[in-house]
């Protein structure tokens, strides 16, 4: 799935609806097929600063906060060039009080489902991912992880 740019972009660009943030997410989800593959109602305490810039950025645009949408990618540094529709999703997501992370970075708390640091990421790292948020399962990741949550993984 590489979400290329179809050829009537500029159309789909131009109809793209504004204000209702449930109109912007069908939007999305019809232009966008499996673009987005989660939801999550806010951060973990993991990523605390992610909430309060979240909450901010909607006071600004006097609007009310909807939920953290996890997709497969934001193509950040490829999106300018070959995937308007994509930047342009995310534009209209935020400006509608949602919030976009990509599942290679983020990743749900299997507990609490709130958003927490993806293993991919963590794991870059050399560090031990639990799957869980610090306040479901306070554990330092440098650390490895106790033997009876590892046989719960397999
Ligand atoms: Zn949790």
């Amino acid at each position: 799935m590489d979400f290329l740019d179809p050829p009537n972009v500029k159309d789909l660009i131009k109809d793209f609806p504004r204000g209702d943030p449930r109109e912007v997410l069908r939007y999305v989800n019809q232009v966008l097929p499996s673009w987005i593959v989660d939801f999550s109602n806010q951060f973990s305490v993991d990523l605390l600063r992610f909430n309060v810039e979240w909450a901010e950025a909607c006071v600004k645009l006097n609007i009310a906060p909807q939920k953290v949408i996890l997709v497969r990618e934001t193509f950040l540094d490829t999106q300018k060039t070959t995937r308007k529709l994509i930047k342009k999703s995310i534009e209209m997501l935020l400006a509608s009080g949602f919030i976009v992370m990509d599942m290679h970075n983020f990743a749900k708390c299997s507990q609490c489902g709130y958003i927490i640091v993806s293993r991919e990421r963590i794991e870059k790292f050399k560090y031990t991912f639990s799957g869980k948020c610090q306040s479901c399962f306070p554990h330092d990741p440098k650390k490895p992880l106790p033997d009876d949550l590892k046989t719960q993984e397999v």
